[in-house]
C-alpha cells in the first residue's frame, strides 16, 4: 500500500501542510472493530541514512528549514530529532554518517508497529515516515502511540526535551568521546557507554539541582 492508496485522515490538523508526503501509517483510522491480521514475522526496517532522508525530503518545520527544533537535517550531523543531542560519530559522510550513528541513534516507531501489524498493515508500520531517530534516553521515555495517532506521536518528538541543560551535558560528553577517537566498536557497546552516560549525568544533574538549593547564602546576623 502507498500513502496514495489510503483514505485520508482529518485529524492530521495543520502540520500536514508541512508534509509533501504523509506515510500511509499517518492516514490508516482508528477501528477497534477491524479484523485483526495473523501474526506475521517483524520486518527489516529501513536504514537510518533512509529514514533521515524521508524526513529531509518531505518534512519542513516552521521556517521552511529540513528538520525539527533542535537540529536540520541536512548538515551531515546526525542527531536525535527529539533533543537535538549529536551522536559522536564523524561528521562529513552524507547519509551513510547516519547509519554510522547505530547504536547512539535509534530507529524509533511513530506508530506502534504491533497496532499496525495486527490490522494488517505492517507494510505502513515499516515506511520511514513512521520512524523517527531518537537517541537512547528519549527512545525510553516515548509512550507508545496507538493507530491513528501519528500527528500526535509526530507532536511528542517536536515537543523537544523538557531537561535542555542535561542535553547539553551529554551532548559535551559526546563531543568529548569525539575529539579522543575514542568511539566504542559495535553496537552493544555503544549503547552500554550511552546509557552509562545518560545515568551518570542524570544523577550529576540533579545531584547539582540539590546543592543549588543547599548553597543559599546564610541569614544575616541580626545587630
Ligand atoms: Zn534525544
Amino acid at each position: 500500500m502507498s500513502a496514495t492508496d489510503v483514505p485520508r485522515s482529518t485529524d492530521c490538523g495543520k502540520r500536514e501542510k508541512r508534509f509533501r508526503t504523509v506515510p500511509a501509517a499517518a492516514q490508516i483510522p482508528f477501528d477497534p472493530a477491524a479484523e485483526r491480521a495473523p501474526v506475521v514475522d517483524r520486518p527489516t526496517p529501513p536504514s537510518a541514512a533512509r529514514i533521515a532522508r524521508w524526513w529531509y525530503e518531505n518534512c519542513r518545520d516552521d521556517d521552511g528549514a529540513p528538520g525539527f527544533l533542535f537540529g536540520e537535517i541536512g548538515t551531515d550531523e546526525p542527531f536525535c530529532f527529539r533533543c537535538g543531542w549529536l551522536a559522536p560519530v564523524a561528521d562529513g559522510r552524507g547519509w551513510r554518517g547516519w547509519n554510522n550513528a547505530g547504536g547512539w541513534l535509534e530507529r524509533a516507531h511513530l506508530i506502534d508497529w504491533r497496532a499496525l501489524r495486527d490490522i494488517g498493515e505492517v507494510e505502513a508500520a515499516n515506511e520511514p515516515g513512521n520512524y523517527v531517530l531518537l537517541c537512547e534516553r528519549c527512545h525510553r521515555h516515548m509512550p507508545s502511540f496507538d493507530v491513528g495517532e501519528w500527528a500526535d506521536a509526530l507532536g511528542w518528538v517536536e515537543e523537544g526535551d523538557p531537561n535542555p541543560l542535561l542535553v547539553a551535558l551529554r551532548t559535551f560528553v559526546s563531543d568529548d568521546i569525539h575529539s579522543r577517537k575514542n568511539l566504542p566498536r559495535g553496537r552493544a557497546r555503544a549503547e552500554r557507554l550511552s546509557r552509562r552516560v545518560n545515568e551518570t549525568l542524570t544523577e550529576a544533574f540533579y545531584a547539582t539541582l540539590l546543592n543549588v538549593e543547599s548553597d543559599d547564602p546564610r541569614p544575616a546576623k541580626g545587630p
